[in-house]
C-alpha cells in the first residue's frame, strides 16, 4: 500500500526531499502518486509534523 499526506501537512517539503522514487508532488499540501510510491517509509520517518501515514 502507497503511504498518504493527511490535513496535518505544513508543506515543509522535507518529504519530497528524501523520496527516492519522486513519489512527492507539491501544492498547498503534499500529496504522494501511489503508482510511484514503494512504501520505503522515509518520508513518514522524516515529517516533522507526524503527516504521513501507511494507506
Ligand atoms: S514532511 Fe510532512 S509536513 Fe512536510 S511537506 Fe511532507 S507531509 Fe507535509
Ligand atoms: S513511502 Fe517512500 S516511496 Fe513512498 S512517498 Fe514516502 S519516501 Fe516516497
Amino acid at each position: 500500500m502507497a503511504y498518504v499526506i493527511d490535513d496535518n501537512c505544513v508543506a515543509c517539503g522535507t518529504c519530497q526531499s528524501v523520496c527516492p522514487t519522486g513519489a512527492i508532488s507539491e501544492g498547498d499540501k503534499y500529496s504522494i502518486d501511489p503508482d510511484t510510491c514503494i512504501s520505503c517509509g522515509s518520508c513518514a520517518e522524516a515529517c516533522p509534523n507526524e503527516a504521513i501515514h501507511e494507506g
